[in-house]
């Protein structure tokens, strides 16, 4: 029989049995019980009610019912009316009525309403002869048509939503596996109904357990998705700020050799370097690696190491207190250290013309939000940048996308892009490049329609049809919150080691100079794109994580 054996694949799988006299509900049971008890679950309901409550609880938790089987005469629900309505919750689900022999009219007139699959009379002793053959056909023909366990976590929502497209990003980025449903597609209605939720607000994500979470802040989503976001010790020898390339760096470095280290993350860990579709130039990896690979395979050798890695939380403080390091949070509560590793990294700068801000995370997107990617087939994709993300993002899209069109301010690619990116980019066909283009203006009223282009010399402008718009137009750090504490550059860089000059910088109180990656403040240290003149690539963020490391156990070494 079958094609499923193995236990932990039948066994989310459910088969239903719902009779309101509670003698013939055991008795179903127990028979079914003792044929198939080994595979499947057996669930039990003594009445409809109880029976659709059932079915709702089995599909939030992602398992499956293989067969229902319902008695016709019950008070409330007649078994058809039943089966009816536990079609809407699992429509893949073979369906039999227990009938009395005096309403087998009934029971055939079904057939056709409820597209039953069989009906049994009662008594149906011996099981043997009567039950188990007509169920094993059921069994059979159910465990034939593609119904896989889906376990994970499930997002239900609206397509062009800014936050369900926020929370996907958001799952996809910490590697959360997700499973996602249109809220207007026939199982993501199901699953809403099942959830009890109206689909007004939405995202819904329904978590393994089968909790239903409605419109979650990210804080929320971490915590019951198995994210840490507390930390587990009040002092730690090293708190690291980020968690981009440069920050998981100086967790790995530390943890493995011996500090008590955490690593706190506003958002997802990976960085920008997450947000890569492929990183070619990473030492080791001929033929290039996703960002999110490599990222990802970072997160667990920290962990592994030791590390505490909490995510979602937003780093908004840094103060000194006397030997300790104080970072606090934008909710007063904070952590103290001896050292401190900022890799805060930087931030996609926005662009501030008409109709961007409205439409952003319905159309538009910053960097390459790569889980949109796919939803962009046989559709028009607009890139607008001329640096290696942007070629990076073009390159990908365009394996989607009808036609991929980078829009550049500058005359050429040449100054701002890699050489390789460019030569490849010429050979995609799907991809044009038009060089001295702006965009002035973007529209639509659900999701992005349209853009407005400026060509940059005559000042001439075009409306062209657009639903995708991804921005690449260069990046800051988010650093105003140290502006008090440490020394940043024009721009908001941190500035470290001899970068800080030949005088020793203000309030600085050793006999020695800042170390290399050393901040204006003793036992701070900067590591990556955040820094002050830093090489804005992810070998060069790992090993500043690295070697910043180092410069932290010299400053224990020598307080
Ligand atoms: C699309 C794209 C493609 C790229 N391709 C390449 C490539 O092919 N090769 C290459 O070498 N480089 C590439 N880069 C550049 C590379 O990704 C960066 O140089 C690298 O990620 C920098 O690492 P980082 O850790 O310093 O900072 P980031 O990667 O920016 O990470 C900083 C992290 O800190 C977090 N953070 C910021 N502020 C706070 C706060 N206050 N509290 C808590 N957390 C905070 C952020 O959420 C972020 O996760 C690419 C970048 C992008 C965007």
């Amino acid at each position: 029989m079958g094609v499923m054996t193995a236990q932990d694949e039948t066994s989310r799988v459910a088969i239903l049995t719902v009779d309101d006299d509670p003698g013939v509900s055991r008795a179903v049971a127990r028979d079914l019980r003792r044929q198939y008890g080994a595979r499947y679950r057996i669930v039990r309901a003594e009445s409809a009610a109880d029976g659709l409550a059932a079915l709702r609880q089995l599909k939030l938790r992602g398992d499956l019912v293989a067969v229902i089987l319902a008695d016709y005469r019950m008070p409330g629900l007649t078994g058809i009316e039943f089966l009816e309505q536990a079609m809407d919750i699992y429509p893949g689900a073979r369906r039999v009525l227990l009938t009395a022999y005096a309403d087998t009219g009934a029971a055939i007139d079904a057939i056709n309403v409820v597209d039953l699959d069989h009906y049994l009379l009662k008594p149906w002793d011996p099981p043997e002869e009567k039950l188990y053959p007509v169920v094993d056909g059921l069994l059979e023909a159910w465990l034939a048509s593609d119904h896989r366990p889906v376990p994970e976590i499930k997002v239900v929502g609206h397509r062009w939503s800014a936050r369900s497209s926020q929370v996907r990003e958001f799952l996809a980025r910490n590697q959360v596996p997700y499973r996602w449903y249109a809220a207007d597609e026939p199982e993501g209605q199901r699953l809403l109904a099942a959830a009890g939720a109206d689909g007004r607000a939405l995202p819904v994500v329904i978590t393994p357990d089968g909790d239903p979470l409605v419109e979650p802040t990210d804080g929320e989503l971490a915590a019951r998705v198995g994210l840490a976001t507390v930390p587990s010790a009040d002092f730690y020898d090293l708190v690291v700020v980020g968690g981009g390339p440069a920050g998981l760096g100086a967790a790995v470095y530390g943890a493995s050799e011996g500090l008590r280290t955490v690593l706190v993350e506003r958002l997802a860990t990976g960085g920008q370097a997450g947000q890569s579709s492929r990183i070619e130039n990473y030492l080791g990896f001929p033929d290039g690696v996703s960002g999110a690979q490599l990222t990802g395979r970072a997160r667990r050798q920290a962990a592994r190491f030791g590390a505490e890695v909490l995510t979602t939380r937003e780093v908004t403080g840094l103060e000194v207190r006397g030997s300790a390091r104080r970072v606090r949070f934008a909710d007063g509560t904070f952590i103290d250290a001896h050292t401190v590793i900022l890799a805060t990294g930087v931030s996609y700068r926005r662009l501030d013309v008409p109709g961007v801000a409205e439409l952003t995370g319905r159309g538009v997107y910053y960097g390459s939000a790569l889980t949109e990617a796919a939803s962009c087939l046989g559709q028009d994709v607009y890139v607008v940048g001329g640096a290696n993300s942007a070629g990076q993002a073009a390159v990908y899209l365009a394996r989607h996308a009808k036609s991929v069109t980078i829009l550049v301010r500058g005359p050429s690619l040449e100054k701002s892009m890699s050489y390789y990116l460019i030569r490849q980019i010429a050979g995609i066909p799907n991809i044009t490049v038009r060089t001295g283009t702006e965009v002035i203006a973007a529209c639509g009223d659900d999701h992005l329609e349209g853009l407005t282009l400026q060509d940059t010399a005559t000042g001439t402008t075009e409306t062209v049809d657009a639903q995708w718009l991804y921005l690449f137009i260069g990046a800051e750090p988010l650093t105003d919150w140290l502006a008090d504490v440490v020394v940043r550059d024009p721009r908001g860089f941190v500035v470290a080691g001899p970068d800080l000059g030949p005088d020793r910088p203000p309030g600085w109180e050793l006999d020695r100079a800042p170390y290399h990656l050393e901040t204006s403040v003793p036992g701070v240290f900067v590591a990556g794109d955040a820094r002050s003149e830093s090489a804005k690539r992810v070998a060069s963020a790992v090993g500043e994580g690295a070697l910043a490391v180092m410069l932290v156990h010299r400053y224990l070494e020598k307080r």
